[in-house]
């Protein structure tokens, strides 16, 4: 069995108070290990966004316990709370989100900046080098706009494991993408999960993605319906 990086224990998510009370998640367990794939699926409203959002310490959880490799996260102060999402963490978005004034491998480099990192030249390299894992090595000076949408959302992912994160959230990142190319984004996302052991956990509604995923946690209400694990 790998490493557990990751347990939620007992989570819930209350928004609003009295009458417009909306119980996004209710008592969630779960417990990811290093190198996982994993979906969560359900419909709109269910709770899938709230739960990465939780998970990247975006938001936090009404009641419950979230650890990281064993630590409970309400231990920490701000300081390694931000740590842990600089360092561990990364999101990809349903709409990219790159800097349309930034070129491809300036967009990609731009996490390694934020870190502190000041070398210019292996900044680059590390940014080249994630480009080419994305298979973008001939866009690097293009700007975002020049791009499909499965290009741009190439650049996110490269832009996401560059700081080289233990997990990545990824919170519908096919949804404004045709069938093909998001099967293409999540085979890719896949690929490098096993090249990299990089967790992946990515939210869907798209059965024919769900497939691709080597475990796929099904929300229903706020709870967890179903968690499923297929072939490796
Ligand atoms: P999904 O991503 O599966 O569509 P969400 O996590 O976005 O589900 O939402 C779960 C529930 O929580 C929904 O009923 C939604 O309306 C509610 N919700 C989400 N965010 C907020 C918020 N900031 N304030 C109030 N209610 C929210
Ligand atoms: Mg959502």
């Amino acid at each position: 069995m790998a490493e557990i990086i990751l347990s939620l224990s007992d989570v819930t998510k209350i928004y609003g108070k009295g009458e417009t009370e909306v119980i996004a998640l209710k008592d969630i367990d779960l417990v990811f290990e290093q190198g996982e794939f994993a979906a969560v699926v359900g419909p709109s409203g269910s709770g899938k966004t709230t739960l990465l959002n939780i998970i990247g310490c975006l938001d936090s959880p009404t009641r419950g316990e979230l650890s990281w490799r064993g630590a409970p996260m309400k231990s920490m102060n701000r300081t390694q709370l931000a740590a842990y999402r600089r360092t561990h963490v990364s999101f990809v978005f349903q709409s990219y989100n790159l800097i349309p004034v930034l070129t491809v491998a300036e967009n990609v480099e731009m996490p390694l900046l934020i870190e502190g990192m000041h070398d210019r030249a292996a900044i680059r390299e590390r940014a080249l080098s994630i480009v080419e894992m994305v298979g973008l090595s001939d866009k690097a000076n293009r700007y975002p706009t020049e791009l499909s949408g499965g290009q741009e959302q190439r650049v996110a992912i490269a832009r996401a494991l560059v700081k080289k994160p233990s997990i990545v959230l990824a919170d519908e990142p096919t949804a404004n993408l045709d069938s093909h190319t998001a099967g293409e984004i999540i085979k890719l996302m896949r690929e490098i999960n096993e090249k990299t052991q990089t967790t992946f956990l990515f939210s869907t509604h798209d059965p024919r993605i769900m497939e691709l995923a080597q475990r796929v946690i099904t929300l229903r209400d706020g709870q967890i319906e179903r968690d499923e694990r297929g072939a490796p």
